[in-house]
């Protein structure tokens, strides 16, 4: 049975884009290393970055191996990294900070508050070891949507090295990166830009990447060395994935039809505030309540009567929705991801399905 995924990755993609990985390439191929060359391009436009300041880095692997090939070959035996954390994302960091060894500090605070600049300005002014700042920007374990412009300011005041991982909103929400001044930025396949999963991305300052290009401690995640060779004809190292690239290629053409970044943020924008509305309206309270993001939403599980997650699923499944279970440490949340090929006229379908189920379990 089809059914629309309301989660932030894999996410419902449309039909030409799944559509577009019916062919067979070779990646010795010339037209493939060219689709290759185009993409790298074209995320580059999409940042609003030039060619001169910035390249872009595919990575075949999940989300987070985007993330390893930064923080495992980017830093150097002198960097000290600040992570910043406020759920599982910025925690993965922090994991890989730990697995490689590195010089690492963590900042964390609540899962429903924001990293706050005048605080890590404190941090950074009382350590001046720290030569890095890592975070998260949309951390999907809550939703939540952190703000960059001030630490970034931050970063550049203290000359540190800014690292974000834009995963869940790189491409689905108007992003200056070059004013930013973000060194290392992570996003991959199968999120805003609506491809299916398989690689992840990397938009590097070549300043930085020419600096750093002796600090790998990974073969495979060695983010210069992909670098090198991809920047000579658009081959990957290793065997690339190809038909996600020919399903991210039409992805990227398809966000273009449809107006750009912004025509797609006001899309979900307009799916997540129709979605908080109607839920709220059902008596489903969000778990954030400030800084919530365009695209996935936290809710509490009701508390007026039994809620068995797992029944809820089913229910939900077989009306043609699939949801996220929650990740927050501290409460029982479930989520809805309303990013991918997802309208509001989905979100009202959704919701008539869960107004449905909840009279069902108000009787029985
Ligand atoms: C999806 C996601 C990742 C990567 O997860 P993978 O499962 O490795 O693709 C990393 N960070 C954030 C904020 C994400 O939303």
């Amino acid at each position: 049975m089809e059914y629309k995924l309301l989660t932030p990755g894999p996410l419902t993609t449309s039909k030409s884009v799944k559509q577009a990985m019916m062919v067979d390439h070779c990646t010795w191929d010339q037209e493939y290393k060219g689709i290759t060359q185009e993409i790298r391009q074209k995320l580059l436009d999409l940042a609003g970055v030039t060619s001169e300041e910035y390249t872009t880095i595919l990575m075949q692997g999940s989300g987070s191996f985007g993330v390893e090939s930064v923080m495992g070959s980017m830093i150097g035996p002198k960097d000290h990294v600040l992570v910043c954390v406020n759920g599982a994302y910025g925690r993965r960091i922090v994991g890989m900070c730990e697995r490689y060894n590195l010089m690492y500090s963590v900042y964390e605070v609540a899962e429903d508050e924001i990293p706050k600049a005048s605080d890590i300005e404190k941090i950074l002014t009382g350590d001046r070891t720290i030569s890095a700042i890592a975070m998260v920007h949309s951390e999907t374990t809550s939703g939540i949507l952190n703000e960059l412009e001030e630490i970034a300011a931050l970063t550049k005041d203290h000359s540190v090295l800014f690292i974000v991982d834009a995963m869940s909103s790189f491409g689905g929400i108007p992003m200056d990166v070059s004013a930013l001044s973000i060194d290392f930025l992570i996003s991959s396949s199968n999120k805003c830009i609506q491809g299916v999963p398989g690689f992840s991305f990397v938009l590097d300052k070549r300043e930085q990447l020419e600096q750093r290009k002796d600090f790998a401690r990974t073969v495979s995640l060695d983010l210069y060395d992909q670098y090198e060779t991809m920047e000579k004809d658009g081959k990957w190292r290793f065997t690339s994935p190809t038909h996600t690239v020919l399903a991210f290629y039409q992805a990227l053409k398809e966000l273009d039809k449809e107006g750009g970044i912004y025509q797609r943020y006001m899309r979900y924008l307009t799916n997540n505030r129709l979605l908080r509305q109607k839920m709220g309206e059902l008596g489903y309270q969000p778990f954030i309540t400030q800084y919530q993001g365009p695209f996935i939403t936290s809710f509490l599980y009701p508390t007026q009567r039994a809620f068995d997650f797992q029944h809820f699923y089913q229910h939900l499944k077989q009306n043609g929705f699939v949801i996220y279970p929650g990740k927050i440490s501290s409460v029982d949340c479930f989520r809805i991801g309303n990013i991918g090929e997802i309208y509001p006229e989905d979100i009202d379908r959704l919701v008539k399905v869960i107004e449905n189920y909840s009279e069902v379990a108000h009787v029985s």
